[in-house]
């Protein structure tokens, strides 16, 4: 009989492209799915780091996989607990001596070594070495028929903003060789892929080369545009970037190539150049500014998202008006917005927080309020007018799609017909808080 195992993956993207991958790999070794926690054999944790309390959560969970275990012991049967991700990256054998039921701790660039550790023995307990060419080299295509995939090209940070754990977690930019990428994305159009998001920590520092004749580099735009000649590929996204990474090679491609969406998670942070520099963004507000009206200008339907931290140590009332004006300026279509928490081992966690969670908190709602019109204002553009939608899955009701705009706003509509892949004109009539409602067109 197969043993089954169970993941359960918290975080980012990149952690559930690799929940994917670590699916698949346990799939090709002969291991079976299972979303019964309580009964399977192999339970296997993708931690993330990023967020305020990720220890606390993963010890939590931990507790009760001790409990399954121990039911699972009086039975004669055996339950491997596995902790991957980010915080087996940060936190290595501790976890194992904070709770001893965890047999096996594997940092993010080891989880090709997973299918051996679970069936030989005495093959090592903790695997946290940076090893992201190995990982990429044994890594197998992926058996899904998704729609819209994602696809990991580059690992890793060089850019050490003092509040992020990545430099520690996922080490030193990696990025993958640009046949291999070709073939992974070629490999999953042919099983019905028609949008890719290509992934990395940094992706807009994603650098390559090909040898034509003499070795030619390989930047972000580049792929970009190798991908875009596989015929069936519809659509193509990225993310994230870094505003100091986006140079004309991107922009041009994004003028040129009809493939690419004309939408950008571009994080900034915060609008204060104070509080930029001592988050070692190494940009000002201003630049960030006119970086967005370039690209705008180069591509007049490009729209902006980004992420924000509120009441980062030392951010005074007139930085937070800063970051409110930026907003202004910029009118993103979408955000991420927190309140500043420390996250272990970065070097804004030992900075005097003299912000109060009330104040934080005011800030953040404040903030919120802001970016919640500028999206409401985006979105009331769509109204009554057509749209490209490409239909990703299929929605809770009977004969209801959901798809997705060039500009990421989830849309649904009703048909007889199956419509999973198509790319269809929709009208659409009515917005509600998290979606759009159409009629089709074509
Ligand atoms: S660029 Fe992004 S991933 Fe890199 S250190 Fe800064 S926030 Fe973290």
């Amino acid at each position: 009989m197969h043993k089954s195992f169970f993941i359960k993956t918290y975080g980012c993207q990149m952690n559930n492209y690799d929940s994917e991958k670590i699916n698949d790999l346990l799939v090709l070794n002969g291991f079976e799915k299972t979303d019964d926690i309580e009964n399977t054999d192999i339970a296997i944790l993708n931690t993330c780091h990023i967020r305020e309390r990720a220890s606390e959560k993963l010890y939590s969970d931990l507790g009760r996989l001790s409990i399954y275990k121990k039911n699972r012991e009086k039975l004669g049967k055996k339950l491997s607990i596995v902790v991957m991700g980010c915080v087996a990256q940060a936190e290595g054998e501790e976890i194992i001596n904070r709770n001893n039921s965890v047999d096996y701790v594997v940092g993010p660039q080891n989880i090709q070594v997973i299918p051996t550790l679970l069936k030989k023995k005495d093959f090592g307990k903790v695997h946290i070495d940076f090893l992201s060419e190995e990982k990429f080299k044994s890594l197998t295509f992926s058996q899904s028929n998704k729609i819209s995939r994602l696809i990991t090209v580059q690992e890793g940070c060089d850019k050490f903003c003092s509040f992020c754990v990545v430099p520690y977690t996922r080490g030193a930019e990696f990025s993958r060789p640009l046949e291999d990428i070709y073939a992974e994305i070629n490999d999953a159009v042919e099983k019905g892929c028609a949008e890719v998001t290509l992934l990395g920590q940094n992706v807009s520092s994603y650098e390559s080369s090909i040898y034509e004749g003499k070795e030619k580099k390989v930047e972000l735009g580049n792929l970009c545009n190798t991908i875009a000649k596989i015929p069936n590929l519809k659509r193509i996204r990225y993310l994230t970037s870094h505003p100091n990474d986006i140079n004309n090679n991107l922009i041009d491609e994004h003028a040129n190539n009809k493939k690419m969406m004309p939408f950008l998670h571009l994080p900034i942070q915060s609008g204060s150049d104070k509080i930029l520099k001592v988050m070692n963004r190494k940009h000002t507000k201003r630049e960030y500014i006119e970086l967005t009206k370039k690209i705008k200008l180069a591509v007049p339907q490009m729209a902006f998202s980004s992420d924000f931290i509120v009441g980062y140590p030392g951010e005074t009332e007139e930085d937070f008006e800063n970051t409110v004006s930026l907003v202004n300026e910029v009118k993103f279509a979408s955000s991420y917005s927190f309140a500043y928490s420390p996250r272990p081992g970065t070097p804004a966690s030992i900075q005097i927080d003299f912000n109060s969670e009330e104040v934080k908190k005011k800030r953040l709602n404040y903030l919120q309020k802001i970016l919640n019109i500028h999206q409401n204002n985006f979105n009331k553009e769509l109204l009554d007018k057509e749209v490209e939608v490409l239909i990703t899955d299929f929605g809770k009701k009977e004969d209801q799609y959901v798809g997705r705009t060039p500009h990421l706003q989830p849309v649904h509509v009703f048909s007889s017909k199956n419509l999973i892949g198509r790319i269809l004109n929709i009208k659409i009539e009515r917005l509600t808080s998290f979606s759009f409602h159409g009629k089709i067109l074509n």
